[in-house]
């Protein structure tokens, strides 16, 4: 397409592109018509060429964009080419048959992209990733969703690195919505209680009692249900709510033990999860301890567990902070222990008093020997570093039956328990008595 008149809505004055009204029209038309084949559109962003100004000079960016468009633009036959933002341009192309044809046009742009840009006798490489959105026909696309797609894979291929090229996924842009949605939610969510806590009994062979719980975050969100603590759980150590949610924790573990308290069950332990990240943070043991005094913590049962496959090898600084947290009087467990690969050398350096012996050892332990074999030597090394164990993941009577060959182990699973809130859990001790 040539340009036919230079206004500033519908031209880009740098490059002489058109802009993202003319890209709007042109989908609005392409997408409405009754025409048996599909709409597309690359969405291409540069790796920010005004790192090359302090090198090359002011507006070398600029001078970039100028050379790459125009080269782009010589590969193009009838696709509309437009400047979307600073560094990124789409492309759109109606009636192709597949999406095939995208892919070929993306390559061939990354291809030339490769070629050195000669500026005033220095060579530059420029870099780019390229989003593919493709709507066929069945699929009800509006130029903004179709225009989404493609940002949303681009910004997906740039999460594996540059010069890359990812056709979008229609599940992907929701997700993408979805979770910046659940990022806006989620300080909201923490205030109101539509994240709250559950407990999940952990349960003692030796004692034939729930000894202990985990504490499991939840969210019910007012419009989108439930959101499993797998998806929020990222997003919130992203976005600096995890060390908010953690304090939300604490607050409600000592609510949760002064009921303990008046059912005369003093010692029982309360397992928080405590990812590493938090725990590294600089202020991290003084807020524990203004909390621990201000909600009258002192003196409890509480655990923090760390996932194994956070832990590094062995760092100075993750030992003393450990040595700290010991010191305030909390105890140690690693989770989902199994998973990691520095599994055995860290146990003899690191603080540790339990080890939650990850699900996927305890899953059909009664069908294969060499399992329960695995199992044991997790076992013996735990009973000679003086470690408790803690199996995770009961979910039948044959696996309870094989563990129950061991009898210092105590277990946590959906056998026992369910994680349940605070009074529905209150209400199983009251049963299992
Ligand atoms: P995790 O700490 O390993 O927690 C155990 C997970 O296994 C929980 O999933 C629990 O519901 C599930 N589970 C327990 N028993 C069984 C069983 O018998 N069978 C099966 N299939 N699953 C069982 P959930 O609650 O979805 O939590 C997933 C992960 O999210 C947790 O893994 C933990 O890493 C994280 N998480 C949950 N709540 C919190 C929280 O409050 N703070 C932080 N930082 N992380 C949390
Ligand atoms: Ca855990
Ligand atoms: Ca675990």
């Amino acid at each position: 397409m040539t340009l036919k008149m230079t206004d500033t809505n519908t031209t880009d004055a740098l490059t002489g592109l058109y802009t993202h009204n003319v890209l709007f029209e042109y989908l609005e038309k392409a997408l409405s018509s009754k025409q048996e084949n599909s709409v597309g559109l690359l969405y291409i962003e540069l790796d920010n060429p005004e790192r090359f100004n302090d090198t090359f000079g002011y507006n070398t960016d600029k001078q970039i964009l100028i050379n790459v468009t125009r080269n782009i633009a010589a590969l193009l036959d009838n696709e509309l080419f437009v400047r979307m933002g600073t560094y990124s341009f789409a492309i759109a192309k109606k009636e192709i048959p597949s999406v095939n044809g995208l892919k070929a046009l993306a390559q061939k742009i990354i291809n030339l992209l490769r070629e050195p840009l000669n500026f005033q006798g220095n060579l530059l490489y420029m870099t780019a990733t390229i989003g593919i959105g493709f709507s066929s026909r069945d699929q009800q696309n509006t130029p903004l969703t179709l225009l989404k797609h493609a940002e949303y894979a681009m910004k997906d291929a740039k999460r594996h690195g540059t010069n890359r090229i990812m056709v979008g996924k229609q599940e992907s842009r929701i997700l993408h919505e979805q979770e910046l949605r659940l990022l806006k939610d989620i300080p909201y969510a923490i205030e109101q209680g539509d994240i709250y806590f559950v407990y999940q009994g952990q349960y003692s062979y030796k004692e034939s009692a729930f000894t202990g719980a985990e504490m499991l975050a939840r969210w019910e969100h007012p419009e989108l249900g439930n959101i499993p603590p797998a998806v929020f759980i990222p997003l919130a150590e992203k976005s600096g709510m995890i060390t908010p949610l953690m304090t939300r924790t604490l607050i409600d573990a000592a609510s949760m033990y002064r009921k303990l308290e008046e059912k005369g069950m003093k010692s029982f332990s309360i397992s928080i999860n405590l990812p590493f990240q938090v725990l590294m943070e600089e202020s991290f043991p003084d807020t524990v301890q203004f909390i621990l005094k201000a909600y009258d913590l002192t003196g409890r049962n509480l655990t923090f567990e760390i996932m194994e496959d956070t832990i590094p090898d062995h760092i100075e600084s993750f030992t003393t902070r450990l040595d700290e947290i010991k010191n305030i009087g909390f105890s140690l467990a690693v989770d989902d222990y199994g998973t990691g690969h520095t599994s055995l050398r860290y146990l003899l350096h690191f603080p540790v008093d339990y080890i939650k012996i990850d699900r996927s050892f305890v899953q059909g332990i009664h069908k294969e020997h060499k399992r329960f074999l695995l199992f044991k030597s997790i076992i013996d090394m735990a009973n000679a570093l003086s470690l408790e164990v803690i199996a995770e993941g009961v979910e039948t009577y044959q696996e309870d039956e094989v563990l129950r060959n061991f009898p210092e182990l105590s277990v946590q699973g959906y056998l026992y328990s369910k994680p349940s809130k605070a009074d529905a859990f209150l209400q199983l001790l009251d049963r299992s008595e």
